[in-house]
């Protein structure tokens, strides 16, 4: 699956808010949206209205590049939401926060989602025991997570696992540190999704127009 790999300050700069998209830098003063305020390109500081339609259209790529998914793929993940019973963009939050990658993230293996995915492709990372190389990979409740016993040395991970106290808690994550290894207990809370904020019913709005 394709990946974006252009200048990442500029996406947060465009979207108004930290995305977190840059591990360390983004708790900093070096952050592109602390030092830039305004948005990309030659009419960044030039007063801009949005339409409504902008509006859901930024809420949308928001979204998508907080948890760095490609617009195919994130269709696919809007409509598989939409085929469940619940909020859609509850449902779809949901979705999103149970890949792989991003679960790597959350527990602190990694910096950033980039990050997490990398580690992902190159095999540091368990799921259930067995080498899982892929992402995108929807996990269940009671799936473990791990960092594999050889890559546990990395700088890297020992790096961010000693900065997950910055991160807030999330109830449906348990880390057991010492052996690098972590649950998706499921059950993922919306309210407890608030950074960045996210406005979820734009989404849903921008796709059903
Ligand atoms: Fe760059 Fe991170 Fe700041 Fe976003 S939050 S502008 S990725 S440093």
């Amino acid at each position: 699956m394709a990946r974006y790999i252009g200048p990442v300050c500029k996406l947060c700069r465009r979207e108004g808010t930290k995305l977190f998209l840059k591990g360390e830098r983004c708790y900093t003063e070096k952050c592109g949206v602390t030092r830039r305020p305004y948005p990309p390109g030659q009419h960044g500081q030039g007063r801009i209205k949005l339409s409504e339609y902008a509006v859901r259209l930024r809420e949308k790529q928001k979204v998508r590049r907080v948890y760095g998914v490609q617009e195919r793929q994130f269709q696919g993940y809007y409509a598989h939401a939409a085929r469940r019973k619940g909020r859609t963009g509850a449902e779809m939050l949901g979705l999103l926060e149970g890949r792989l990658d991003n679960v790597v993230y959350r527990l602190g293996f990694a910096s950033s989602r980039t990050e997490a995915r990398q580690l992902v492709k190159h095999n540091h990372v368990l799921l259930n025991g067995k080498k899982s190389n892929v992402p995108s990979m929807l996990l269940r409740a009671g799936d473990t997570v791990e960092i594999r016993a050889k890559s546990r040395e990395i700088g890297r991970i020992q790096g961010a696992l000693a900065q997950i106290d910055k991160r807030p808690a999330l109830n449906w994550l348990e880390l057991d540190r010492k052996n690098f290894k972590g649950t998706f207990k499921g059950g993922i809370v919306r309210e407890d999704l608030n950074e960045p904020a996210i406005r979820e019913q734009l989404v849903v709005e921008y796709y059903s127009r």
